[in-house]
């Protein structure tokens, strides 16, 4: 655009671009309609050489994206910073498997009544020389952004069932091991493939492996991603929704999946009991997944008080740092040799 008196004369332009192209387009007799992201940057303010301008508008454009589509944003330098240290991420974080930078660590799940540890949580770390240790909430989605999540998300199916039957053969307790699978891996691969892999390369009981998937994952299902599901648990592995509270997934998609336990997450057990609004939430979702014959466990839990709600409410299982941090394979295995 020439000729412009202001940022706001583009933002309307802009505005205007993305409601002329709401309207479905025909093609072939088709309707077909898309969303459409723009970026933004000005001459001279933002940059003088037209390379730079672009780059910018890209970098603009990458956070329209990101902010929901359908949108457009301006550039600003904070967005540079931000574009500049994702690069960061990305450039290293692609090298990570072969530089065996990745790891798991693993926490207890714990069974309330009987106080004994019945599976693991396996959580993605990533220890760069560099970097030094990037958490997973910083990493894990600029690997979904790149499609990274899908060979390192099969790295972990198939460590995370070795370690298990690694424990199993050297007589520990037989336990679950829980896996959190991105919504990336169910859309973009043949994750049934995948997990029959990592499952045949360890030995390990499909039983004893349990897929956490988030929410969205159930609302926003496709044909392609509800086949998926079937046959995970066709191959007789269980599945969790985690985070469980923090989405807005339907009460029917949890029967229609199969699902077979709830993540109560941990911003509802937070603030129990002091806080009345959080103690009904949590007992409504224990007594909900109680009469849909569901197994719930609370994730984040850090104190007695807490724990005496939950046994009361009548939650089958506990998750958090009163039971144990994340640790390494080596810690867990001396807990369940101690129990
Ligand atoms: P998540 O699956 O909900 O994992 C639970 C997170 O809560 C973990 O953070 C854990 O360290 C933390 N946590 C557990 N107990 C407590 C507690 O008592 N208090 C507090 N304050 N925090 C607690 P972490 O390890 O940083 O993982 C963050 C998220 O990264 C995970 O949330 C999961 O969504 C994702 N993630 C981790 N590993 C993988 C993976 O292998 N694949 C995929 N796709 N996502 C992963
Ligand atoms: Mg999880
Ligand atoms: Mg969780």
């Amino acid at each position: 655009l020439s000729e412009i008196q202001d940022a706001d004369a583009v933002a309307r332009v802009a505005e205007k671009i993305l409601e002329a192209m709401t309207a479905p387009f025909e093609i072939d007799g088709h309707a077909i309609t898309t969303s459409f992201s723009i970026g933004i940057s000005l001459f001279p303010d933002d940059a003088a050489d037209f390379d730079t301008l672009l780059r910018q508008a890209d970098t603009a454009l990458y956070q329209a994206k990101a902010g929901g589509r359908g949108t457009y944003r301006f550039f600003t330098d904070q967005m540079n910073v931000a574009a500049m240290e994702r690069m960061r991420l990305e450039t290293n974080l692609r090298q990570a498997l072969e530089r065996r930078e990745l790891y798991l660590e693993f926490q207890p799940q714990v069974d309330l009544e009987s106080g004994r540890i019945v599976g693991a949580e396996a959580l993605l770390r990533w220890n760069h020389a560099e970097l030094g240790q990037v958490p997973p909430d910083r990493f894990i989605p600029v690997a979904e952004d790149t499609g990274l999540i899908v060979p390192i998300g099969t790295w972990v199916l198939h460590e995370a069932c070795r370690q298990a039957q690694a424990w199993r053969d050297a007589g520990l307790p037989l336990l679950r091991m829980a896996v959190n699978l991105s919504a990336i891996q169910f859309r973009r691969t043949d994750l049934v493939a995948t997990v029959r892999a990592a499952l045949e390369a360890s030995g390990l009981d499909p039983a004893a492996l349990e897929g956490e998937i988030t929410e969205s994952l159930l609302v926003d299902s496709s044909a392609q991603v509800q086949e998926t599901m079937r046959q995970l648990k066709a191959l007789g592995m269980r599945l969790a929704v985690d985070d469980f509270g923090v989405g807005y997934s339907g009460l029917r998609y949890l029967k229609h999946f199969e699902i077979d336990k709830l993540k109560i997450d941990r911003s509802f057990v937070l603030d129990i009991p002091g806080d009345p609004e959080d103690v009904t939430l949590v007992h409504a979702i224990i007594q909900l997944a109680r009469s849909l014959t569901l197994e719930v466990v609370a994730e984040g839990v850090e104190n007695d008080a807490q724990v005496a709600l939950l046994r009361a409410f009548g939650c089958h299982e506990v998750q958090g740092y009163l039971f144990g941090r994340p640790m390494s394979a080596a810690a867990f295995a001396e807990r369940l040799a101690e129990q």
